[in-house]
């Protein structure tokens, strides 16, 4: 039923405990569990599931395995990305990832899970929750040099280094549901915070700013690009009334502060491979665009899965191409943070977009110490 602020929370006499998805029946014959997405309508682009499923309630002995069913899997946009999926499923030990691909079939996507113990819980990906985000940040801010600001709405931002050098600045999670580019941004933390490693080559030339998580409402609610508002952060950076998180990282890209690069880390429901769209903002000189491309080059390099590097097409150029497929959905309307940091600062802006199919957390978490070591490579060579 909706709650006060409209949405649905599913907690059932069936024993199913749910933000993102509904229970709609239990098949005892071919042990199939069927459930719905709910975020659709005014919220838009539903695709992240989480829900707990107590065995206990089921008119049967668990059987060994479980089929669960997502009735409405075809409203989501990213479909094509279900075909095969592995989704994730909680066990005593933490979170693995099934072994076996989902089918997709008629606008319907299912996964068996075998049973352990009297509990079910499965998401679309490994859950990354504010406790989580709090906690790795808090356990890197060990030195002084590391400020943490936390807001009521659970918005965290960290600043580290000397201000008065360029920053480096990522943002993650604009899309709830990506919860793939908050271990990308957790491994870049924990390498460039680290007591001992390469942070003090990157610190001697930059400083450093994270937000971990920019949509902590979608995150709470399990949402999958929207906030609670029905809103897309990164449509809205070049609205006056754009949502708070992002006029707050407006503000702060524009307080005066030189940067050198802009980051905005995504996840992919489609794409089998990972990839990186750059652009250079107007006025970046060549001094600076050397080691940069460099930097980028290196992100390409020594990983057991490649990362695609290319320089973001114009607008003009999408449009064209768009008209060529007729593919509306190439341009949609609203500008991206990636677009509006070129826009308006002389620094590298880039988009970095995980195969949520191919990555793994502990693979996201590896990419964002590959992407931290790579700044600290380039901090070196900047000054030899
Ligand atoms: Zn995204």
């Amino acid at each position: 039923m909706p709650d006060r602020s409209g949405f649905e929370t599913t907690v059932s006499h069936t024993g199913f405990t749910s933000f993102s998805c509904r229970f709609s029946g239990f098949d005892e014959a071919t042990a199939t569990l069927h459930v719905e997405l709910i975020e659709q309508g005014r919220y838009g682009y539903p695709h992240w599931f989480e829900f707990e499923f107590d065995l206990d309630c089921l008119p049967m002995s668990p059987p060994d395995v479980i089929t669960v069913s997502l009735g409405n899997a075809g409203a989501s946009q990213y479909r094509n990305g279900w075909p095969g999926y592995r989704p994730y499923v909680e066990r005593a030990k933490g979170w693995i990832r099934l072994d076996e691909g989902g089918t997709y079939q008629d606008g319907v996507f299912q996964f068996r899970v075998p049973l352990v113990g009297r509990r079910l819980r499965v998401a679309w990906y490994e859950p990354y929750d504010l406790n989580r985000m709090h906690r790795a940040v808090l356990g890197n801010a060990h030195e002084d040099t590391v400020r943490v600001t936390m807001e009521d709405d659970g918005f965290v931002c960290v600043e580290a280094g000397d201000p008065a050098l360029p920053a480096v600045v990522l943002i993650a999670r604009q899309h709830p549901g990506e919860v793939i580019s908050s271990f990308f941004a957790e491994g870049l933390l924990d390498t460039l915070l680290a007591r001992e490693g390469v942070g003090s080559e990157f610190f001697a030339q930059h400083s450093l700013v994270v937000i971990p998580i920019m949509n902590t409402g979608g995150v709470r609610r399990q949402l999958h690009r929207m906030d609670e508002a029905g809103i897309d952060y990164n449509r809205t950076w070049g609205e006056r009334s754009a949502p708070t998180p992002v006029t707050r990282v407006r503000k702060l890209l524009e307080d005066g502060r030189s940067i050198r690069l802009f980051a905005d880390i995504h996840g992919d429901e489609v794409s089998q491979v990972s990839y990186i769209s750059y652009q250079f903002g107007r006025g970046t000189g060549d001094r600076d665009r050397e080691p940069l491309t460099g930097f980028l080059s290196q992100l390409t390099d020594n990983c057991g899965h490649p990362v695609h590097v290319w320089e973001t097409p114009s607008f003009a150029r999408r449009f064209a191409r768009a008209l060529v497929r007729q593919r509306r959905l190439l341009i949609r309307p609203g500008l991206m943070a990636d677009r509006y940091v070129a826009r308006t600062l002389p620094c590298l802006s880039l988009t970095y977009e995980l195969s949520a199919a191919e990555v793994t957390p502990d693979e996201a978490i590896r990419q964002g110490r590959r992407f931290a070591t790579a700044l600290a490579e380039m901090a070196l060579h900047r000054v030899g």
